[in-house]
């Protein structure tokens, strides 16, 4: 098939075309290009953020319940027109539909957060913090904010926080992953249709130079950026380097543990959805269980049988689990197979042979289970990002949690257990920003906040939540005194309070 469709950056609320190189975006069901992107040069990526800075001084200025009542209108808008977005996730990702329905469901409780913005940015006042004289602050926004997302959620990241940023009276460039670029171009235009003003809300694509450019370009305050862990290292030091204040969220290694009184049916279930929805391409998927030696038999047992049921196919086909993201990325994951069966793994289930419901050559794997998985194994110790699960067997609690902590990773994990001083214990030593008891997948609710720990996350403020209203907003405190204020003469001394 030749693709005819070009798709364009939306620069100032209309598609805007360029000469810049192109990209293939590929159906991955299929395994055909289904249509190419325009990838922007430094300058197309600079009128995107001429766009976004022309447009800030009138949006600070939006009163609040002007942005809220956008937010209200977008909410709406993605509410009624969900399946659409759904839809066009499962095609260019390769999840299956339920799943891309799950993201956007997840995303929207991020904009049904920002509708309650003006809650969030109020300040603090105190009166009369000395005689006459009274104290307040307020968080006003930074300016022009970038986002750059990774493929895996082509809608889930961009919500986590272009809404935050826009609802604060920031504006946003928008760099999408150019494997699924379709999805945050839809946004932008429902955004625009709900009534958010030209330049507000841009997404250029892209790939390095576009990145490149936004984190060097004296205009823009703010980067998020959500991928890999080296590219996330690079992001914060070369954003920081520029005065920007940078939120980059890394790759993850996620364990389960599961102690001897888990229900071994519920952990294997959990392992099982956790391990291999959305083929493992999730940063809080499950790639490792760690199974206390007395269980470990029943419960690989348990997930071997479950893993062996998953249908492979199409994601529009009511499959359990749809392709990889490339033909790449296919063939990197299953090297890692072949180094752990190499390695000296015990290969339980293999994935790499199976029979699949889809059209065409599609990058499809099926789930693989590796068992008596060492530490000193690339399967163990890589990122794979695909639908190989790896048991570790320890002979304690205590050495679970010491091994979960020697992981360089600390995005999420996982408890199994009935027992609620264990999973106490469990909840305050280990060394991950989000814990899940008896849950495989804890990202938080829109409420709290979203972020991990040492290598999967550079920053200090995590995603959404209050944090999110913090990471996007500047706090300044006002000491004031009005009428009457006493002139206690010239006095060099530091201002005491009486
Ligand atoms: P990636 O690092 O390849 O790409 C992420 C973004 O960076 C994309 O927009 C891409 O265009 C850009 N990019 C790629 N190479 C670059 C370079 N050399 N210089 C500058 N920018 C560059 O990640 P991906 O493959 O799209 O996504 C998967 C990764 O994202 C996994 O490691 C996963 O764990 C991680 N992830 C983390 C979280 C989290 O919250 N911690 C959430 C989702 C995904």
């Amino acid at each position: 098939m030749t693709p005819t469709e070009n798709l364009q950056h939306w620069i100032n609320n209309a598609a805007t075309s360029t000469q810049d190189r192109t990209g293939k975006i590929y159906n991955p069901a299929t395994g055909e290009v289904a249509r190419t992107v325009q990838l922007a040069s430094k300058a197309t990526t600079e009128l995107a953020i001429s766009a976004a800075a022309a447009a800030f001084p009138k949006w600070r200025d939006t009163s609040l319940a002007r942005r809220t009542a956008i937010m209200f209108n977008f909410r709406q808008l993605l509410t009624e027109r969900k399946g659409e977005l759904a839809a066009i996730i499962t095609a260019e990702h390769g999840k299956v539909l339920d799943d891309a329905l799950g993201e956007v469901a997840r995303g929207l409780e991020v904009v049904e957060l920002c509708c309650n913005a003006p809650y969030l940015l109020k300040g603090e006042y105190s009166q009369n913090a000395s005689t006459g004289v009274d104290v307040h602050s307020l968080r006003q926004p930074v300016g022009v904010a970038a986002i750059i997302s990774p493929f895996n959620f082509p809608a889930m990241v961009p919500l986590w926080f272009f809404p935050v940023a826009i609802a604060a009276g920031n504006t946003v460039v928008l760099k999408p992953s150019e494997k699924d670029p379709s999805a945050a171009i839809w946004l932008a235009q429902l955004f625009a249709e709900a009534g958010g003003p030209e330049g507000v809300f841009n997404v250029v694509h892209g790939d390095k130079e576009s990145v490149d450019t936004l984190l060097t370009d004296p205009r823009v305050s703010s980067v998020s950026f959500v991928g890999s862990t080296p590219i996330a290292q690079y992001v914060y030091a070369t954003g920081t380097a520029h005065n920007k204040r940078v939120q980059a969220f890394g790759g993850a290694k996620n364990h389960m543990l599961v102690l001897p009184d888990a229900d071994l049916d519920l952990a294997a279930d959990m392992a099982v959805n956790a391990g291999f929805g959305a083929a493992g391409e999730r940063c809080m998927a499950i790639s490792v269980v760690v199974a206390i030696d007395s269980i470990a038999d029943e419960l690989v047992a348990k997930i071997a049988e479950r893993a062996k049921t998953l249908r492979v196919g199409d994601g529009t086909r009511g499959c359990d689990m749809g392709p990889l993201i490339t033909g790449e990325h296919k063939a990197k994951v299953a090297g890692y197979i072949d180094a752990g069966i190499e390695a000296g793994a015990d290969l339980v289930v293999d994935g790499r042979t199976g029979t699949v419901d889809a059209e065409g050559e599609g990058f499809f794997l099926h789930p693989t289970l590796f068992d008596k998985v060492g530490t000193n194994m690339s399967i163990y110790t890589d990122e794979i990002f695909g639908p190989v699960l790896s048991v570790v067997r320890v002979q304690s609690f205590n050495e679970g949690i010491e091994l979960i902590n020697a992981s360089p990773y600390g995005n999420g994990t996982a408890i199994f257990t009935n027992d609620g001083g264990a999973a106490r214990r469990f909840e305050d030593e280990i060394q991950v920003g989000m814990v899940g008891v008896n849950v495989p997948i804890p990202v938080p609710v829109g409420y709290h906040s979203f972020g991990g720990w040492k290598a999967s996350l550079f920053g200090d403020q995590h995603a959404y939540g209050p944090e999110g209203f913090k990471f996007f907003t500047r706090n300044k405190v006002v000491t004031k005194r009005w009428l009457d204020p006493s002139h206690g003469g010239i006095n060099l001394g530091f201002p005491q309070n009486d």
